[in-house]
């Protein structure tokens, strides 16, 4: 009984080590994400990826900055 008690506590401290650890790091990961810039095929501007229309053509992610853009490359690619 002692023994899984000091396992339980064991794990709960590990998951809080872990927590204390990494929400930083992937919070940082998200907003640097949202705030990426990515490259619209069609028209060649920069949108913020978070604004991004995204589509897979031809089994590749492409980011448009709207829904014409989207359709236009799809017609030509
Ligand atoms: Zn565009």
């Amino acid at each position: 009984m002692a023994r899984l008690l000091i396992l339980g506590i064991l794990i709960v401290t590990f998951i809080l080590l872990v927590r204390a650890i990494f929400p930083s790091a992937s919070k940082k990961e998200a907003q640097a994400d949202s705030t990426e810039m990515v490259k619209d095929p069609n028209c060649e501007t920069y949108v913020p990826r978070a604004d991004a229309v995204r589509r897979n053509i031809k089994g590749k992610d492409h980011y448009f900055c709207g829904e014409k853009c989207a359709e236009d490359f799809k017609k030509k690619a």
